[in-house]
């Protein structure tokens, strides 16, 4: 019955289009993308050389710039689009942001720079904030450059040095670059017909109006919203932590849904300072790796963090005592069993919660925990018992129409001041697309070429045909989605310890072998895709939005065939060994 009503619901929402539903914000609605929080600096165009060129400012380019730092490599420069190193922090301030992940391991680099978190789970701008942290503790600002778009990115051979040019008239040279763009960093927008005629105000949640919406990301009310009819498009995790902060200062709050969120307890807690004060050295990567021991099926003797993502994890570990059976088959019906007991657990929180019935139904999931990001939150439901606001569910459909002042639903017209596109971001589209600009490699190759089928890459950092470059970020690795800086640190002491041996021994190329990479692609694809992959799961991006089998969203998610924690040891003794096993130096 249950897995029947799953496979209905999903099927009312595959549709052709798949990822092709969505607009790129250019053209026309290349304003989407703009920054609303700096104004970039004026500043003459550079033609200089660096040892290392690392474009994004967010997580990836502080941890990598970090490691590359202590290894002693100081010539680094970051670019960033944004005004300020952050990346997703940067851009994502909308009202009621913060993550997820326990801040002791999501927040990078606790101990080397010295910081506490406020809370389990912080608010986006103390993860802001500890990004400049991270930024002046390791000497990262000196030669950054923000609010710079890399706009092409190409390896001349001749000189062995990438040249960088950008939209602010640059064109640097760097012995060795690295890209940390980010999995979700381009903003999409929905295909909706008429999208573009909308005459009221509008904005994408990573680029919040708080000049047109008052407030400020720290909390302040959202005044100006008071006397305004305010819609929001999409219910995945922005949505669900800004929905309870609109809906307490706008006239009217119209949330748009197509697919219900999961949304779990957050129970969120102050830090206790003396605990703090009490951990050991070397306590940030034992919890670390305590976390992805148990988020990942392992066992250890102790949960440190204890949150919705390890319970997920211990749930499935009791079940199988439960059922006396530790066999892959009978993980397997753990994880299913445990899974439909959490799921009826999280439908019966909604009707618990919600005082409409039929608004309660309407918020109800109906698909596994893991087909989409779970989201953990103690407002988001109560929102919906507010008179001033409207759940408008369109059974999987989305919103039909937009016009000059609102949209449709079905052929119901919602008049709207202001249209809040809480859309996502792009994931399983071409490179290109996703990065806003191509990189070409030796021979003219480029990377949208090398990965028109998918994502090819050796332990996901380095691509043949790309010498001296090196992609930071989950994919082709752990793919620890849980815990995104975790794989990011890794990759940062990986690259810091191979061009630190490159520059000892005066190596001027340094590049994967076909052969290498090949090997790893296969021994990737021996393992399947990390997850996602039910057949019941509504379509979404976790799920290249219901093809796996196709286009280059397919390869991209591949992770380590034996989990996470393999991946950290694999590549942990590989870039210890000093064999370098895969890559050749010249
Ligand atoms: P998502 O891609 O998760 O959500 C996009 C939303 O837009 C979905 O609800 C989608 O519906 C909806 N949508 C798209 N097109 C239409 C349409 N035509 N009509 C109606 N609805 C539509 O993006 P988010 O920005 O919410 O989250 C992205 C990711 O960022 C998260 O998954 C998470 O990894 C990360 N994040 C983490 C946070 C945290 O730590 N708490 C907070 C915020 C984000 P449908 O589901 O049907 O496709």
């Amino acid at each position: 019955m249950l897995r029947a009503k799953y496979h209905q619901e999903r099927d009312k929402r595959i549709r052709d289009d798949g990822n092709e539903q969505y607009i790129e914000p250019v053209g026309k609605f290349a304003h989407y993308l703009d920054d609303p929080y700096v104004d970039a600096k004026p500043r003459e165009p550079l033609t200089d050389e660096v040892t290392f060129a690392f474009i994004g400012g967010g997580f990836a380019g502080l941890v990598t710039g970090a490691r590359l730092k202590e290894a002693g490599i100081d010539d680094v420069r970051i670019i960033e689009k944004g005004g300020d190193f952050g990346g997703t922090w940067y851009w994502n301030r909308y009202p009621g942001a913060m993550c997820d992940t326990a801040a002791f391991i999501y927040m990078p680099l606790l101990e080397e720079t010295g910081h506490m978190p406020s809370r389990k789970y912080t608010r986006a701008p103390e993860i802001l904030e500890h990004c400049q942290r991270i930024g002046n503790h390791y000497g990262l600002y000196e030669n950054a450059v923000f609010s710079t778009e890399v706009t092409d990115l190409t390896w001349n051979q001749e000189l062995q040095r990438w040249i960088i040019r950008t939209n602010r008239g640059d064109e640097m040279r760097a012995k060795f670059v690295a890209t940390g763009t980010g999995p979700l960093h381009r903003p999409k927008l929905p295909g909706i017909d008429g999208i573009e005629e909308f005459r009221g105000h509008s904005f994408h949640t990573s680029r919040w109006d708080y000049g047109y919406t008052g407030g400020s990301p720290g909390g302040a009310p959202l005044v100006n919203l008071a006397d305004k009819r305010v819609g929001i498009i999409g219910t995945g995790a922005t949505s669900v932590q800004c929905v309870p902060h609109v809906a307490q200062s706008a006239g009217e709050l119209f949330v748009f849904q197509r697919t219900p969120s999961s949304i779990d307890i957050r129970n969120n807690q102050d830090t206790d300072a003396d605990w703090f004060a009490s951990l050991e050295p070397g306590w940030q990567q034992e919890w670390l790796v305590n976390f992805t021991t148990l988020q990942t099926g392992g066992f250890t003797d102790e949960d440190l963090v204890k949150d919705g993502w390890t319970d997920i994890s211990q749930r499935i570990r009791d079940k199988a005592i439960e059922n006396g059976d530790f066999s892959p088959e009978g993980l397997t019906k753990a994880y299913h069993d445990s899974d439909d007991d959490k799921m009826a657990e999280i439908r019966a929180r909604v009707d618990a919660i919600i005082t409409d019935p039929q608004t309660a139904d309407a918020l109800k999931p109906w698909y596994r925990q893991l087909c989409k990001r779970p989201c953990f939150h103690d407002e988001y439901l109560d929102s919906f018992n507010s008179d001033s606001v409207h759940l408008v569910d369109t059974d999987g459909q989305g919103v039909r129409r937009i016009d000059e002042t609102g949209v449709f639903v079905g052929d119901q017209h919602y008049e709207l001041d202001c249209l809040i596109y809480a859309s996502g971001f792009e994931v399983g589209t071409s490179y290109e697309r996703r990065s806003g600009f191509d990189t070409v490699g030796r021979d003219g190759l480029t990377l949208s070429q090398a990965w028109v089928d998918g994502m090819t890459s050796l332990h996901g950092i380095h691509v043949h045909g790309f010498p001296n470059m090196f992609v930071v970020g989950p994919n082709q690795g752990a793919n620890l989605i849980s815990n995104v800086p975790h794989n990011l640190t890794e990759r940062g002491r990986t690259i810091a310890a191979i061009v630190a041996h490159a520059i000892a021994n005066d190596s001027d190329e340094v590049e994967t072998s076909a052969d290498a990479e090949t090997n790893w692609l296969a021994k990737l694809e021996s393992g399947g895709r990390t997850f996602g992959n039910d057949p019941s799961c509504t379509p979404g991006y976790y799920n290249n939005e219901g093809k796996l089998d196709e286009g280059s969203g397919n390869r991209n998610f591949l992770g380590y065939p034996d989990g996470p924690v393999a991946y950290f040891e694999y590549i942990d003794h590989w870039r210890n060994d000093g064999d370098f096993k895969g890559l050749e130096f010249r």
